[in-house]
């Protein structure tokens, strides 16, 4: 299956093929369709399998389809990863399949000067990769706003719970009004985090590779 055949614009096909993509890998033919038609996505799958295209290409798709002007601190995708490293890959497959159009992405994590972070927040981003302790801290400041959110993403949720992280993805959540297109990518089910993937999604087709 090409990227064509799932109606990319022709901007993003090019970048993609650049990127050496050719087809969907499993877990992008599972999660595509559905993540164009709008629905919240539960995905089962590992490292490796090609999920950052898979949450991310709709994604940027969608943003696309839909250009707003930017407004200050706003932000319209906020992807939720646990470590930094994460973070900035995710971030650099995004601006790779976003070189031909029109998209913002920036990358906020711990460990890195917060002057320069909150200059990047400033002018309004289409899409913001971060780690959760260093975006509440941003939110604390009203560096960001998520009162317009329209895409969340949990990469990796079950490492981001291993670590710690649920309590700031509570606070992330409380402050977030609207009803986004959520995706959640997870290597392991507990218990715990089949709470909170009750919590956060609604109705959400289940992937698994
Ligand atoms: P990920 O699981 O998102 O970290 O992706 C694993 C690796 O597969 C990365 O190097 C991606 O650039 C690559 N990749 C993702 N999707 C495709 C695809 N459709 N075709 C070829 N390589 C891909």
């Amino acid at each position: 299956m090409s990227f064509a055949s799932q109606s990319f614009s022709p901007e993003i096909v090019r970048a993609l093929t650049e990127c050496g993509y050719e087809k969907l890998t499993p877990i992008q033919q599972q999660a595509i369709p559905h993540a164009r038609r709008g629905h919240d996505i539960l995905a089962n799958a590992q490292t490796g399998t090609g999920k950052t295209a898979a949450f991310s290409l709709p994604i940027i798709q969608q943003i696309c389809d839909n250009p707003k002007q930017r407004s200050r601190f706003n932000v319209r995708a906020l992807i939720l990863a646990p470590t930094r490293e994460l973070a900035a890959q995710i971030a650099k497959n995004i601006e790779d399949y976003t070189k031909y159009v029109s998209i913002n992405v920036a990358a906020i994590y711990g460990g890195t000067k917060m002057a320069s972070q909150e200059k990047k927040l400033e002018q309004g981003l289409d899409i913001l990769v971060a780690t959760p302790g260093r975006l509440l801290e941003h939110m604390e400041l009203n560096n960001v706003s998520l009162a317009n959110l329209e895409f969340l993403v949990f990469d990796e949720a079950d490492r981001m719970l291993d670590m710690g992280f649920i309590s700031d993805i509570r606070m992330i959540m409380n402050d977030i009004r609207t009803q986004p297109q959520t995706m959640l990518f997870s290597a392991t089910f507990s218990s715990q985090m089949n709470k909170l993937s009750n919590e956060i999604l609604r109705k959400p087709k289940r992937i698994s590779v």
